[in-house]
């Protein structure tokens, strides 16, 4: 099976960087005032929402892994290939 250029544990990392830098910028307009700012916090905020169904899979089997307990998920529940 074709496998994904980035790992699950690097777009899980990559949704919460988003989440948080959106969070971030969020507050931010709230000092500053820039509509830009927000649109951009917004963005990444909803990306933050959409970007586990794209990487959080196995990248073996392509089932969506569980979103619970993931720091010590090590491998696929369902076809048993190691995550990394
Ligand atoms: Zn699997």
């Amino acid at each position: 099976m074709k496998r994904c250029s980035i790992s699950p544990r690097q777009g899980l990392s990559l949704d919460r960087a988003c989440g948080a830098v959106g969070i971030l910028l969020g507050l931010l307009c709230q000092v500053v005032q820039w509509v830009f700012i927000a649109v951009i916090g917004l963005i990444l905020i909803i990306a933050a929402f959409i970007l586990p169904f794209i990487f959080w899979r196995c990248p073996a089997c392509r089932r969506w892994l569980p979103t619970f307990r993931t720091w010590d998920l090590s491998c696929c529940p369902y076809c048993r290939e190691r995550i990394d």
